[in-house]
């Protein structure tokens, strides 16, 4: 029997791909990222509330949706997209598998994301999300360019900060919910934090 045929061995496998925590059931879609956060766990380690989040390949669609079967998402409030990796970095699989998650289940969809996208497409991307996405999370972390290049280390210089209020601002007239998230480290001011957030007229979150 191969190691594919093997029940055992997929169950292990998919449980890298989607997994429960909680009321959300999360997919893994990839490992990479455009950003390389100082804050960032899974430069010690690929783990998360125990949860191997360390992807042997970057899994197709079929292997997402084989994944999600065998997890079984019931009892579950929402899916998200997130782990340790930026999902947007694989959109058109964001896409296709938000719409056959949308076909088979109808759960509310998040993803959470460094908010590059639109930088790192050369577009703006919102517009393949709405109608599918009913929420999404932007990891935002900074106030100011200067303090986001340090913590984020973003590939796109002053761009990378202000791209992703642009995506901010993007998202809130097409996507349901947004949120702006603010990582609680040393060097970070909260309130100048929340105080933009809030002028981006979306919801403020500190994790
Ligand atoms: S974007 Fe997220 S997963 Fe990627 S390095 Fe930053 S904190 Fe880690």
């Amino acid at each position: 029997m191969s190691e594919d045929e093997n029940p055992k061995w997929r169950k292990k496998k998919a449980a890298t791909l989607a997994y429960k925590n909680g009321h959300s059931l999360y997919l893994i879609i990839t490992n990479r990222c455009s950003n390389t956060c100082i804050f960032c766990p899974k430069f010690n380690q690929y783990k998360l509330y125990g949860q191997d989040l360390l992807l042997e390949k970057e899994p197709s669609f079929e292997e997402v949706m084989a994944a999600v079967a065998v997890v079984e998402p019931t009892g579950i409030d929402e899916i998200v997209f997130c782990g340790f990796g930026e999902s947007l970095l694989r959109l058109e699989l964001v896409v296709r598998i938000a719409q056959e998650l949308k076909r088979r289940y109808s759960y509310p969809i998040r993803i959470n994301t460094d908010g590059q996208a639109n930088l790192v497409h050369d577009r703006d991307i919102v517009p393949e999300l709405a109608g599918l996405v009913d929420t999404i999370s932007v990891s935002l972390n900074a106030s100011d360019p200067a303090t986001y290049i340090k913590l984020c280390d973003t590939p796109f210089g002053d761009k990378g900060f202000f791209g992703v209020c642009d995506f901010i601002r993007l998202a809130k007239q097409q996507i349901p919910n947004v949120i702006a998230s603010v990582v609680d480290y040393p060097g970070v001011d909260l309130d100048a934090c929340r105080a933009l957030v809030l002028s981006l007229g979306v919801s403020f979150r500190v994790r």
